[in-house]
């Protein structure tokens, strides 16, 4: 099979949204225009075999988490997904770990109703870069550059869990035999939040996804925004695996790790009370933990006691 008949067999399928008026197969998608007052968020991510999953990897896995990452940060736009590109370097043409790949990029992609528009498929080091293309009304997207002195600071679901995963496939971390299915799947199948994405347009002053921590991925806010916070750790959503582990990990898988892909928002005090009026019909439950403050940098607090993170947070080209 060459790369054409890989493409028809593994990834030609007609799309559905409204938007994409071309998909696979041509030299190039076709993308309808926007109504006047939207505009287009585009991302692109690349997971390369050995640094951002195990070379071993369930083909499944890397599929479903190649377009996760990606629309995870449109929900962090607050952008609806339309379509997405699949970039693929192969080794070497294995069928059987190519259909699993497929089967879980699909998953996702049909949960979003999101359409495959096109690629490139080359031989080379295992590796998958996605570009995904959402829409979103230009005034009310999730800038990381809106939050304000005063404004609250809100995550969603629970945090470090994906670390916890991390660490216990490392064989690095003692966990209860009942909550390993609940941390790897965290690990390897995040949930990006999309509905919550869209559902704080107009309401979050600024958002992110967090794929470095909460530290780093706060701390990009702050830059943007040129404010400072307070965060109190007490406050942090932990679940009851993490509180299993805390004893283990303390703070730092929450604060440092990330891959939980989770959004930080912020809301100022006129609009909580707008959150808080759907807050609760969210899939997953968002919690307060700290406020945006004038003195710049991020303050931790552990109980009345500062904190400072040890910082296990991932930067490549960090030294
Ligand atoms: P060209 O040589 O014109 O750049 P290609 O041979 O690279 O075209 O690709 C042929 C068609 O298949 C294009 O529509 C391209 O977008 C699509 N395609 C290639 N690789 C992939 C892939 N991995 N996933 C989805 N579509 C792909
Ligand atoms: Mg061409």
């Amino acid at each position: 099979m060459d790369e054409f008949g890989l493409i028809a067999r593994y990834f030609t399928r007609s799309p559905r949204g409204s938007l994409v008026l071309l998909g696979v197969g041509d030299d190039a998608a076709l993308v309808a225009p926007l109504q006047a007052g939207s505009a287009y968020a585009l991302t692109t991510d690349t997971l390369v075999a050995g640094v951002h999953f195990l070379s071993d990897a369930p083909g499944f896995d890397v599929g479903y988490k190649a377009l996760a990452v990606n629309v995870s940060d449109l929900a962090a736009m607050g952008a609806r997904p339309v379509g997405f590109l699949l970039n693929l370097s192969l080794p070497t043409l294995d069928e059987a770990w190519l259909a699993r790949f497929r089967d879980g990029l699909f998953a996702l992609a049909d949960t979003l109703a999101l359409d495959l528009i096109g690629g490139d498929t080359v031989r080379g080091p295992l590796a998958v870069t996605v570009t995904a293309l959402g829409e979103v009304p230009a005034e009310s997207a999730l800038r990381r550059d809106g939050a304000r002195v005063g404004d609250r600071i809100y995550v969603t679901g629970f945090l470090g869990e994906a670390a916890l995963g991390f660490f216990l496939r490392a064989g690095r971390l003692e966990l209860p035999e009942a909550f390993h299915e609940q941390v790897l799947g965290r690990l390897d199948r995040p949930i990006p939040r999309i509905i919550e994405g869209q559902a704080l347009r107009g309401v979050a002053s600024a958002a992110i996804d967090i794929s470095d921590g909460l530290v780093a991925d706060l701390g990009h806010i702050l830059k943007a925004s040129g404010v400072g916070a307070s965060v109190d750790l007490h406050r942090l959503p932990f679940s009851d695996a993490y509180d299993a582990a805390f004893a283990q990990v303390g703070f730092e898988a929450a604060l440092s790790f990330g891959d939980d892909y989770e959004l930080c928002f912020t809301v100022a005090p006129d609009r909580v009370e707008a959150l808080n009026g759907f807050m609760s019909r969210f899939p997953c439950a968002c919690h307060y933990i700290g406020d945006i403050t004038a003195d710049t940098g991020l303050t931790l607090f552990d109980g009345a006691a500062p904190y400072t993170p040890q910082g296990l947070g991932f930067n490549h080209f960090h030294e």
